[in-house]
């Protein structure tokens, strides 16, 4: 047996690295187990809605990125065209990047708490009071492990979601999907190659991620993948899904590497069971259509690691860790409904086409527009928050995210995201009314402002991940946030 880490982690995807991230900030040691061997993965995602880039940028990862991203110019909704400018407020443009960019970033900022094995599979789990054993199979052989909590991050078919028993119902697939790398000269390829772009007979897309390599992401209707080749895909197998959809002729090609995908959609059960936990697509997965799988799996896990690390040091209030389920069990069964919307107006053209048109002049409308541009974006999860007995109505920024806005402070102007950077809980006061979070002063952050006009209340409590716990000017209402949040005061 190897000495106990608080918290285990499977899998090294982007959902694992960001959760490891999460408690590596809170000061909690982590060990994150990878099935792959060093080098051997490669993620598929290429585009990034709001929501993700804005996880990004609350954590101060987004920065060095940025360079390397494209911003696109409209948003689409099941590939009808959104216009972001007419929205107003803040940017929501959607970037291409690759996803392994991202995860190489987020693995870049980990500190010394966070140790990763590569080549090492979770195998068996066990829970005790007060643990679980992870068996894990490494290149030396098998061991246990011994953790306060493990959380299966291990993507589609979690083993530990198998291993915990929890159910992963849902619908089955009815489309498969290619998705491949292939070396080109961009300069001779043809123009309808680039972008995403839907057919009747399924989509194509293809978005450079490289100086000479192409990622080709096709989607065929109605050819369940059960029906269809198994193991690694053939470049001839990439040419005629191209042909057949596109009507490309792309010659010879060769996957430098390739995987297969389809539409299934489905959502596990329960995101807790005793002291295993679900994140990411462990937790739901559905057609990889407009960025909502990124977005869902780094919430997740910005809204697990605090609960997390606050469960671990033993400052967590009663049912803080429960509250991770209760959360992002609705935020991905509205991920889940928002994707297989989109997948319902792809096909069969000939019954879905005159919808397709309705809707194509509907979100000429502002309001449609806005909706489909959030509801797309991954905006808008608003948290329950619960109240004290006879507060006044809530506040109607209550359980939103902070609105990223610009705060005059002693110290100069500030972004209020920037001031999320560190993970800890934000105490946000704009009068010199009693309004203190001193006896939390090792869990929340004080920082004085100017009012504000769009945060109309003389403190605002946000949550480590950003969401407002209390928006109030009345001292026992912030006192009752603080409680069911972040615990007792010291
Ligand atoms: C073709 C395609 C294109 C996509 N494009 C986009 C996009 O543009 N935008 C978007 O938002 N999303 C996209 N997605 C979805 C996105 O890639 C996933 O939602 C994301 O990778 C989920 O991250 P994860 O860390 O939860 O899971 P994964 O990325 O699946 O990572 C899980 C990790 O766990 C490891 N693992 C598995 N079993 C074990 C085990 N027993 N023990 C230890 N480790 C284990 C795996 O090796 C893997 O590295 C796309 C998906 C596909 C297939």
């Amino acid at each position: 047996m190897t000495a106990a880490p608080p918290v285990v982690v499977a899998g090294a995807g982007i959902t694992g690295l960001t959760l490891a991230s999460e408690l590596d900030r809170a000061g909690v040691p982590v060990v994150v187990l990878e099935l792959s061997a060093p080098g051997e993965r490669t993620a598929a995602g290429v585009a990034l809605n709001t929501a993700a880039v804005s996880v990004l940028e609350r954590r101060g990862l987004y920065e060095e990125l940025r360079p390397f991203a494209l911003p696109l110019p409209q948003v689409h909704f099941s590939l009808l065209w959104l216009d972001p400018d007419r929205v107003g407020g803040q940017a929501r443009y959607p970037h291409l990047l690759p996803q392994s960019r991202v995860e190489e970033r987020i693995e870049a900022s980990l500190g010394a708490g966070v140790e990763i094995r590569r080549g090492h599979e979770v195998t068996g789990l066990t829970q005790h009071d007060g643990g679980v054993r992870v068996e894990v199979t490494g290149p030396g052989g098998t061991y246990d492990l011994d953790a306060a909590y493990l959380v299966g991050a291990d993507g589609p078919r979690s083993a530990v979601r198998a291993l915990a028993g929890i159910a992963f119902p849902g619908e089955a697939a009815e489309a498969s999907g290619l998705v491949a790398d292939v070396r080109v000269d961009f300069a001779a390829l043809p123009p309808e190659v680039f972008g995403a772009r839907h057919f009747d007979a399924g989509l194509f897309m293809g978005a450079p991620v490289g100086p000479d390599r192409l990622r080709l992401i096709t989607t065929e209707f109605g050819r369940p993948p059960q029906e269809g080749p198994s193991g690694p895909v053939t470049g001839e197998e990439l040419a005629g899904a191209a042909l057949r959809i596109a009507g490309l002729d792309l010659g010879p090609l060769e996957p430098l590497w390739s995987a297969r995908f389809d539409d299934a959609a489905r959502q596990a059960e329960q995101y807790r069971a005793g002291r295993v936990l679900l994140a990411g697509d462990a937790a739901h997965v559905h057609y990889p259509l407009g960025g909502l799988a990124l977005s869902t799996a780094l919430e997740d896990a910005l809204n697990l690691g605090w609960k997390l690390a606050a469960s671990v040091d033993g400052t967590a209030p009663q049912g803080l860790l429960d509250s991770y389920h209760t959360e992002r069990h609705p935020a991905g069964r509205a991920a889940l409904r928002a994707t297989r919307a989109q997948t319902s107006l792809l096909h069969p053209t000939e019954r879905i086409g005159p919808l397709r048109e309705i809707l194509r002049e509907v979100v000429a409308f502002d309001g449609p527009n806005r909706f489909l541009v959030d509801l797309a974006g991954g905006v808008g999860t608003r948290y329950e928050a619960p109240l004290p007995e006879g507060a006044d109505e809530p506040h109607p920024l209550l359980g939103l995210l902070a609105p990223e806005v610009e705060l005059a402070t002693a110290e100069g102007p500030v972004g209020l995201h920037s001031l999320l950077r560190t993970g800890r809980g934000l105490l946000l006061r704009f009068t010199d009314a009693p309004l203190d979070a001193d006896g939390w002063k090792d869990r929340v952050r004080t920082v004085t402002a100017e009012p504000h006009p769009e945060l109309d209340a003389a403190a605002l409590l946000v949550r480590p991940d950003g969401h407002i716990a209390a928006a109030t000017d009345d001292p026992d209402t912030l006192h009752h946030a603080l409680t069911t949040w972040f615990g007792e005061a010291n």
